[in-house]
């Protein structure tokens, strides 16, 4: 068999192992079966792109910096996922997004300079021959422009998740139509660039492309930052299969179009649990306007100390816990499913009220309770939980805050107005695990803590949640 064909047939196994590995992380049982599916065709692939490589036309030297580019990429991609905290995760992904948002941006250049920059090279006239140069300038332009949009736009991601940027939505005078304009002024340069492969109109849309990922991603306010990132997932997939196209890979094509729906559908799914406008969404807050500034007087919050909070979860017979963000910041989730342990041990019914975008990433509160070994079965999503909270005794909050907030029920006003949110607020007691009364990742004041059925308990989740067992 020629490595050709060898390839090709390597080429199919790994698309399987692909599809299988998102069929496996679509349940956290399978999930790391599903990882491994995801390894293993990603080896397969890259054996079988390399051998094709040096089959048809990679000279020696360049084999060589083959070799010296994957041991740094895979040097670099070891050490940053061994060091990374769970709480960095989607800032993680963020950044990855970007390395294959430019990488398309590359290869749609090199495929420019090679052929329509090239005068009458190889490649320009096989193309030529085969009649398919027009849809070669299709291929060039449309890549660069999905892969500048993706490259852009994940940065400024990355910087609002790792909190280096303010993560609150930029609202720039015609800001809608600063969106149309970038879009309908890209498909009038693609007709023209197939008419006439000119380097300026390249040069154009790459400006234009990196200007309108920047501007799309900072548009988006603290609570749609979930749906971008699996937004700039399905962009990353869009922008791979158009370098698979140029680079006449099957592989990268089937498997960019995988990432790509994939990313789309988890978005649409999220923005139906936030209950946002997909479109709104995806257009980078279309139709969002600046909220009024948040002045109003709360009142007084109430404060407890963790005896006080062990002495009433003693004589609770249900408790929910509603984690967030500061339970995975603090790591404090093996402290929660002791105390879960504990308090069931005592008689007592605990469950667990998950919201769809707790935490920094899909699924995260699920992830932390898992490896703390609480069991699946008292697990419960916000919807299977969000009326027995009128019934409930205790509320912990721990580390929640805008998963949690009245306001978005109660304010038309609030920046995260129709998000639906845990009503804790129905429990008999809500206890607040934080440091502050800072806000959360939304920068959006949350009435729970003054209302009269709340207390804070101040501290870091993990000190006080031990200081509660030591009590009990
Ligand atoms: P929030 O980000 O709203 O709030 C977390 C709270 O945890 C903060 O108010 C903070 O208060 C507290 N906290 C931080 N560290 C500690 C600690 N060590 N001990 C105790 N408390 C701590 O969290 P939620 O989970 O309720 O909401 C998630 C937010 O993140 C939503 O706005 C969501 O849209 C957004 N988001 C979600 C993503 C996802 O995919 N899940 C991705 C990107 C954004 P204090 O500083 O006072 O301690």
């Amino acid at each position: 068999m020629s490595v050709e064909s060898a390839a090709q047939a390597a080429y199919i196994v790994a698309a399987l192992l692909f599809i299988l590995a998102l069929a496996g992380l679509s349940k956290h049982e399978t999930a790391k079966t599903g990882n491994t599916y995801g390894m293993a065709g990603m080896a397969v692939a890259l054996v079988a792109t390399v051998s094709l490589a040096i089959t048809r036309h990679v000279s020696s030297l360049g084999l060589v910096l083959i070799i010296i580019a994957m041991v740094i990429g895979a040097a670099v991609g070891l050490w940053r996922a061994r060091v990374v905290e769970m709480t960095g995760m989607p800032e993680l992904i963020a950044m990855l997004h970007s390395f294959v948002g430019l990488a398309a941006v590359l290869v749609g250049w090199n495929g420019y300079l090679l052929v329509e920059g090239g005068g009458n090279s190889s490649e320009a006239l096989a193309l030529a021959a085969q009649g398919s140069l027009g849809i070669h300038h299709a291929e060039v332009f449309i890549g660069v422009f999905i892969g500048a949009v993706t490259f852009t736009g994940s940065i400024i991601a990355f910087l609002k998740l790792s909190a280096r940027i303010n993560s609150k939505p930029l609202v720039l005078p015609g800001k809608n139509l600063l969106n149309i304009g970038s879009l309908v002024a890209f498909a009038a340069l693609t007709v023209w660039f197939c008419i006439s492969p000119n380097i300026w109109l390249l040069v154009v849309v790459t400006i234009i492309a990196l200007l309108l990922g920047l501007h799309l991603v900072a548009s988006i306010g603290g609570g749609d930052m979930p749906v971008v990132v699996s937004m700039l997932n399905s962009y990353s997939g869009w922008a791979a299969a158009a370098s698979g196209f140029l680079l006449e890979n099957d592989l990268l094509i089937i498997t960019g179009a995988l990432v790509g729906s994939s990313g789309a559908y988890l978005s649409y799914i999220m923005c139906k649990a936030m209950n946002r406008s997909f479109i709104s969404v995806i257009a980078g807050g279309f139709g969002l306007e600046a909220g009024p500034a948040d002045d109003k007087d709360y009142g007084e919050h109430r404060e407890m100390n963790a005896e006080q909070v062990a002495e009433l979860l003693q004589g609770a017979s249900s408790v929910i816990i509603t984690p967030g963000y500061g339970m995975a910041v603090a790591q404090a989730q093996h402290g929660v499913a002791e105390l879960t342990r504990k308090l069931r041990a005592n008689g007592t019914t605990v469950r667990f009220g998950i919201h769809p975008v707790a935490g920094r990433l899909p699924g995260h509160m699920n992830v932390l309770l898992a490896e703390a070994k609480v069991p699946y079965d008292i697990v419960l999503e916000m919807d299977e939980i969000n009326d027995d909270f009128a019934s409930t005794d205790v509320v912990l909050v721990i580390g929640a805050n805008d998963t949690v907030n009245p306001a978005a029920m109660d304010d038309p006003t609030s920046p995260i107005a129709g998000m639906p949110v845990l009503r804790v607020w129905e429990a008999n007691h809500v206890i607040i695990f934080k440091r502050s009364m800072a806000s959360g990742y939304a920068g959006v004041q949350n009435p729970l803590f003054f209302k009269e059925n709340s207390a804070m308990l101040f501290g870091d989740a993990k000190d006080r949640v031990e200081d509660i067992l030591h009590a009990l």
